[in-house]
C-alpha cells in the first residue's frame, strides 16, 4: 500500500496534464482550420479564389505540427532530466577517450581485428589484452568501428 505511493511517486508521467492539454487543443484546431479551410475551398472553381484556403490550411497543419512539437520536446526534456537523474552527468574523459584500459587494447583469440575496451563489439566476450604492436604482430587490423588509436596517459 505505502510502496504503490512510492512507485507512483518515482515514475511520473512522462508528460504532465497540461503538456497533453495542449497537444489536444493545437492539434484539434489545426484539425478543424484543415477541415474548413478544405470545406470551404471544395464549391470553388477558380485556382485563385481557392489560394486564400490553402494558406489557411497551411496555417491548420502548422498549429497541428506544433502542438506535437512542442509535445516531444517537452518529452524529451523529461527523460532527459530521469537519464541525468539515474545516471549522474557523464565521466569526464576516461571513457571518452577510448584509450586502452591498461596499456593495452582487446581482441578475441584468432580474430583479425583489435578493439578499444569498451566497444560494444566484444562486449561480453572473451578477450585477450595487448598492446597495438602485438596485435599488429599476429596479423590483426584495427576495428573499423571503435578505431582504437593509442592516448596519452597521464602521468
Ligand atoms: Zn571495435
Amino acid at each position: 500500500m505505502n510502496s504503490a505511493a512510492v512507485i507512483v511517486e518515482a515514475d511520473p508521467p512522462l508528460w504532465s496534464q497540461p503538456d497533453t492539454a495542449r497537444l489536444r487543443t493545437l492539434v484539434g484546431a489545426g484539425a478543424v482550420v484543415l477541415g474548413a479551410s478544405w470545406f470551404l475551398a471544395s464549391g470553388l472553381a477558380e485556382v485563385r479564389q481557392q489560394l486564400v484556403f490553402v494558406s489557411l490550411s497551411l496555417f491548420g497543419a502548422f498549429l497541428g505540427l506544433a502542438g506535437v512539437a512542442g509535445w516531444l520536446i517537452g518529452g524529451r526534456r523529461t527523460v532527459r532530466a530521469r537519464t541525468r537523474l539515474l545516471l549522474g552527468d557523464a565521466p569526464a574523459a576516461a571513457s571518452a577517450s577510448g584509450g586502452p584500459v591498461a596499456d593495452g587494447f582487446v581482441a578475441v583469440p584468432d580474430a583479425r581485428w583489435f578493439h578499444r575496451a569498451d566497444c560494444l563489439l566484444v562486449k561480453g566476450r572473451d578477450l585477450v589484452v595487448s598492446a597495438r604492436a602485438a596485435h599488429e604482430a599476429v596479423g590483426r587490423r584495427a576495428c573499423p568501428a571503435c578505431a582504437p588509436t593509442p592516448t596519452v596517459v597521464p602521468a
